[in-house]
């Protein structure tokens, strides 16, 4: 991290750079003033009003989800179906704005194409804005460089910038929809950057305290503008848990959010994104009058919200709400439905089928689940280990009972880690099980240990035993430890790892998984799994 004086040169230097642009803005601007006057001859008789959709952290969960805990609907979400639901709201005669919270990339396809297709999607539902989140960086930031030029909206991120100075992405947007202007600024928490990215993934880049860049860009800003829309990345990662939305113990809080929207003067809404703590009404700041609003993320809800105002007045809220995606209801978009149907008819091996499940297996959060048991097996068997490890934070979808294809195991784990061992000494894998009981990132899960422990209110955690294939863990002793190369690499805080990495395998554990599912839940075979797990 580097210190503010540092970023206010960038500040400076950005505003060299854009010069030119802040000239046409600022022509469009005396333009806008212009017909402002003028309208301002004769007093509106209706008030202003302005609605702003939202979403975040869809992560290309493209096809809806079971809505197991839901007695309304059979299924929940999809992506073809939120843009038909977008296409419905934004039909109203009234100036509209679609902008997202970040994270648009994972999964299998979104792997595939280099986010080629996650990109498209966002342009075809006709997005204004969206800021970058952290799995934006998941194939490397030389990748997002690559993909972004084929989007047709302003990606936004305003406090990551290339180590030496200059500015990773653009900071802001301004749109003007009606007489209505909106400047809209893009922001990454230092958590999700640092914690939550693979090192390699950003090397070469820095990010900056976000408070003072923020502030800097809304007093830039304020005047030019009617409406200021912060689009932030930030906060406590989500819990990846489908049905979240009724786990209320899972829920990851908007403090961050919070405190941010009564420490800037200036916002009128934040958008938030990254904790997909699923706000059913907006949160007013009584302090600035920020409204903050959220979704539960994965393309579940749209958000809405509708303001209003009066001559000269604040804007009021008039509506607030998030807008369930009932895909048993709503039809597909045409044309997302087709540009999804041409990617997956491009790579036609994510359609072969590895193995048939009897029962859907699933993701707990904050607990042990058949997905976290299934996935830590995996990578023990696969790299021939005592221990098996995997954090819940990895585990990005649920498998169905029925056939399991390629791309439903790569929708588990889209990402590019690698199976890697370690020879851990046993005091080290004491404080990495402990770490992990605290959930900052959820409730990690083993293969291989026993483990006797009573989990308080987060983070407190009583632990009482631990076994190594029923023996006492010794605190003199290595152990031959599997996961990730994620977490191998000190993600999610791990930083007591990295040094005892022996190897890091050719084998992903993607593949691991898919080879598991194969060897246990073979197609076409009544054969169960033999281990004792129920979703
Ligand atoms: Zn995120």
């Amino acid at each position: 991290m580097r210190s503010i004086s540092f970023f206010c040169q960038c500040l400076a230097l950005y505003r060299r750079l854009t010069a030119g642009r802040c000239l046409t803005r600022s022509l469009a601007l005396l333009g806008w003033l212009l017909v402002a006057t003028t309208s301002g001859l004769a007093a509106p008789s209706t008030p202003e009003r302005i609605k702003i959709l939202y979403t975040n952290d869809i992560e290309s969960v493209l096809d809806p989800l079971p809505a197991f805990w839901r007695s309304d609907m059979q299924r929940i979400g999809g992506i073809s179906k939120l843009a038909t639901l977008i296409n419905q709201e934004r039909a109203v005669d009234q100036p509209t704005v679609l902008f997202d919270a970040g994270d648009i990339f994972t999964g299998a396809l979104s792997k595939r194409t280099g986010g080629r297709l996650a990109v498209d999607l966002y342009g075809l539902m006709g997005y204004d804005a969206i800021t970058l989140g952290n799995h934006e960086f998941e194939y490397g930031w030389q990748a997002l460089l690559r993909v972004l030029p084929r989007a047709k909206y302003p990606v936004l991120n305003a406090n990551i910038f290339y180590e030496g100075g200059a500015p990773f992405a653009r900071p802001y947007a301004l749109i003007e929809r009606g007489p209505i202007k909106i400047g809209v600024i893009g922001l990454m928490g230092i958590d999700a950057f640092m914690n939550t990215m693979m090192p390699s993934n950003r090397k070469g880049l820095e990010i900056a305290p976000l408070e003072s860049i923020a502030q800097d860009w809304i007093d830039e800003l304020r005047n030019e503008v009617d409406v200021i829309v912060l689009l932030t990345h930030q906060g406590r990662t989500a819990p990846m848990q489908t049905d979240k939305e009724r786990d209320a113990e899972v829920q990851r809080g908007i403090d961050e959010e919070y405190a941010l929207a009564g420490a800037l003067r200036g916002v009128d809404v934040l958008i938030a994104g990254h904790t997909d703590h699923g706000l059913d009404a907006p949160v007013r700041h009584p302090r600035t009058g920020t409204w903050i609003v959220q979704t539960y993320g994965q393309g579940m809800h749209l958000g809405i919200l509708e303001l209003e105002r009066d001559e000269a007045s604040a804007w009021r809220l008039k509506e607030g709400r998030l807008q369930v995606v009932n895909a048993d209801e709503l039809i597909d978009d045409a044309r997302v439905a087709e540009r999804i149907a041409k990617a997956r008819n491009e790579h036609p091996d994510l359609l072969e089928v590895v193995g048939d499940l009897h029962e859907p297996i699933v993701r707990r959060y904050y607990r042990e689940s058949s997905m976290g048991s299934m996935v830590a097996d995996a990578i023990r068997e696969a790299a021939q280990a005592e221990i098996g490890m995997i954090t819940p934070g990895a585990l990005r979808a649920d498998l169905a009972a029925g056939p399991v294809t390629k791309e439903a195991v790569l929708n588990v784990f889209p990402f590019i880690d690698r199976v890697t061992t370690l020879d851990v000494p046993g005091h080290i894998l004491q404080s990495v099980i402990e770490q992990g009981l605290r959930r900052d990132y959820g409730l990690p899960n083993y293969s291989g240990l026993t483990m006797d422990y009573r989990l308080g209110e987060v983070p407190d955690a009583d632990l009482k035993s631990v076994k190594v294939n029923g023996e006492p863990l010794q605190a003199d002793r290595t152990y031959k430890l599997a996961t990730g190369s994620f977490t191998a690499t000190g993600g999610e805080g791990y930083q007591q790892l990295p040094e005892y990495v022996d190897e890091q395998m050719k084998l992903s554990v993607a593949d691991a998984i898919a080879r598991y599912i194969a060897s246990y839940f073979p197609s076409n075979s009544p054969k169960k799994r033999s281990k004792d797990e129920s979703p």
